[in-house]
């Protein structure tokens, strides 16, 4: 039976080390969330990011905008967050609304204050082995893979999902880390095979339960990133949180596994201020 990787505790414990750093360096990090329209889902997430920063110490304000605003109003308050020196770090919760293209946002924000990670600059910086800001959930997955396996190199590493914001990102993470990798997506023709085979197997699609026990190696290290509501059959009328892999199957195989919620969620908040905080300090 599978080790479950506590992603929640080892989050709290990033948030505590960096709640300790800012206070010894006597630092101000400030975080500036925008979001555009309302998504619920965005909301919930803005709102626990924003707790999560005040609590770590982070001066943190949310920027909300209503959902039929133009690119160049959007465009404009990037300009004035990347001009404001109490500003370090800046998020534009996606998605966005259709008149509004996201990419050319991104590529707007400072990329010394994308602590997202997701701008053309970090993207190609991390591509690079240049020092980035680096993806919040993809580094959120390699920090709970080294928690339980120090030695990643010569690893068969499968990433599914190609997303910009998760899967190539993570990819390239793992490559870094001298991992053997290989990315599945929706054109791959034996999904099954390739997971047979993965000696750290990363879901990121966004299907419930996608990923069958019986597919997992043994031993395997599982991090599973997806976040699926489904209607929940113990408990009529609810809705309860699962992942991309069929957490109960593949327990079974696995020598570690993370689970949905508690697993890479909490960890993405707490790179974002990590991200944050070390904006900070590079800024003085
Ligand atoms: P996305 O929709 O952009 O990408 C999904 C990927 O899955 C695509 O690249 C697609 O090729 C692949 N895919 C789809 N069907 C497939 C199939 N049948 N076989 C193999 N691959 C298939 O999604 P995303 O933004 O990368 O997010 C993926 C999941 O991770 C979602 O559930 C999302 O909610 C979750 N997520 C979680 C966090 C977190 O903090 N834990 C952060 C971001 C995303």
């Amino acid at each position: 039976m599978a080790e479950v990787i506590d992603g929640a505790a080892i989050a709290k414990r990033i948030r505590g080390e960096l709640a300790h750093l800012i206070s010894a360096k006597k630092l101000q990090p400030g975080l500036a969330v925008v979001l555009v329209g309302d998504n619920q889902a965005s909301e919930v997430y803005v709102r626990n990011k924003g707790r999560a920063s005040e609590e770590t110490g982070i001066l943190s304000e949310t920027h909300r905008l209503p959902a039929a605003t133009t690119q160049d109003e959007l465009l404009a308050l990037v300009a004035q967050l990347n001009a404001d020196k109490k500003i370090h770090g800046i998020l534009v919760q996606l998605p966005l609304p259709p008149q509004i293209d996201a990419q050319a946002i991104i590529a707007a924000i400072d990329p010394d204050k994308d602590v997202d990670g997701f701008s053309p600059v970090n993207i190609g910086r991390l591509s690079l082995g240049l020092p980035c800001f680096v993806p919040c959930t993809p580094q959120g997955c390699m920090i709970l893979l080294r928690e339980v396996e120090p030695h990643l190199a010569g690893k068969r590493a499968l990433v599914i999902g190609r997303s910009n914001i998760v899967g190539k990102p993570v990819a390239q993470l793992l490559l870094a880390a001298n991992c053997t990798v290989t990315i599945a997506h929706s054109r791959t023709r034996d999904l099954a095979d390739e997971c047979r085979r993965a000696d750290i197997l990363i879901a990121a699609i966004g299907k419930p339960a996608f990923v069958r026990g019986e597919w997992v190696k043994e031993g395997a290290i599982v991090v599973d990133v997806g976040i699926n509501r489904i209607a929940d059959p113990a408990l009529p009328g609810k809705t309860r949180l699962v992942g991309d892999v069929d957490f109960k199957g593949a327990a079974a195989r696995a020598a570690f596994i993370t689970p949905v919620p508690g697993g890479v969620g909490p960890m993405t908040i707490a790179c974002l201020l990590k991200n944050t905080v070390q904006s900070a300090e590079k800024a003085r």
